[in-house]
């Protein structure tokens, strides 16, 4: 059943219903929407060569903003969610800027173009990771596979680890480099969808069995700090919580969940001396996790929160379960417009 499930959902997403649905609201609600688009890591093409995986360059984002500004209205996602609960006011094709974790380059290499183009944005925040120099799971996952020396066991050793399929793939794809950010694809998808100990777990085993002595060299990641965030809320920027510990909110208990929505929420308003009113779910939430959290954040007076989920907001939308969107990583404009002409 639920590999049925997720089989529907992944022919949803790549056939891009979301465009479907919003082509059909057009024609019936011709009241406006609402695009969320979500970003992460962001590098200067020369400075990561690989080691960690940064998600768009300085290049590609400025290409993005610079359609934004001809054809959108730009606006922070607080003002963004004012304006469509108004609905038939809208004019304008609205979009909003978000970014994810506290990845440092934000402040170095988004922030300014940010500023350029005068938009404002939103960092959603998982406060354990500021001021350190934690890195993300993913984040050394993609390291650790990068660096794994290829031996014709692998296959066998992985098994007990990640299962028969996975370290099959791997062997496979041990000496080319496309084959194995496929597999590193799959990887991190088997293990968003564990409990988090476990994963931490697997993610040690895989570093004792890939990584040798000599290579093992991870390099540790850049985090935001409170001077940065403070700073950048002085100039508009506006923060939400991503929770503490990045945890997928779908395992935790209702405890472990207030207290890391309620937690984040107090370190950052009392950081930026401004209210907290927006979160994002880390990795992505469905609809269970949704109506188990969602009372939860209302309580604690946050005002929408954004699941993961591709798509735009309509005048019907729910605050507590926006959806986002990202365009092409390309610096193909035409990539980028037919993508947010058909949305
Ligand atoms: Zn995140």
């Amino acid at each position: 059943m639920e590999k049925i499930k997720s089989l529907a959902k992944s022919i949803l997403y790549y056939s891009r219903y979301y465009h479907l649905i919003s082509f059909w609201h057009d024609l019936t609600h011709p009241e406006g929407k609402l695009i969320i688009l979500a970003y992460h890591n962001i590098s200067d093409e020369s400075s990561h060569p690989f080691k960690l995986r940064p998600e768009i360059s300085t290049q590609q984002l400025e290409l993005q903003l610079e359609i934004l500004k001809k054809s959108y209205q730009v606006v922070s996602l607080e003002e963004g969610i004012k304006f469509l609960k108004r609905g038939k006011e809208l004019k304008d094709k609205l979009a909003a800027i978000t970014f994810d974790d506290s990845y440092e380059s934000f402040y170095t290499f988004a922030f300014p173009l940010l500023k350029k183009y005068n938009f404002p944005a939103t960092v959603f925040l998982p406060t354990d990771f500021i001021n350190s120099q934690r890195i993300f799971w993913w984040d050394e996952l993609h390291q650790v596979i990068a660096y794994a020396v290829p031996s014709g066991e692998s296959a066998s050793v992985l098994i007990p680890v990640i299962g028969e399929k996975l370290a099959k793939q791997f062997n496979e794809a041990e000496k080319d480099f496309k084959r194995r950010e496929q597999f590193l694809e799959s990887l991190e998808f088997y293990l968003k969808n564990i409990e988090e100990g476990l994963r931490q777990e697997k993610i040690e085993r895989l570093k004792e069995l890939l990584l040798t002595e000599h290579n093992v060299k991870l390099a540790k990641l850049r985090n935001l700090d409170w001077n940065q965030i403070a700073e950048m809320s002085r100039e508009g920027i506006s923060f939400g919580s991503h929770t503490c510990s990045h945890l997928n909110l779908k395992f935790a208990s209702l405890e472990k969940a207030r207290e890391e929505l309620t937690k984040s929420k107090e370190i950052i308003e009392e950081k930026i001396k401004a209210r907290v009113i927006s979160f994002a779910y880390p990795f992505e939430a469905d609809f269970e996790t949704h109506l188990r959290v969602g009372p939860i954040l209302i309580n604690l007076k946050y005002e929408c929160a954004c699941a993961g989920w591709m798509g735009v907001n309509l005048s019907n939308f729910d605050p507590f379960f926006l959806r986002r969107m990202t365009l092409p990583m390309s610096t193909w404009k035409l990539l980028i417009v037919r993508e947010l002409l058909l949305c």
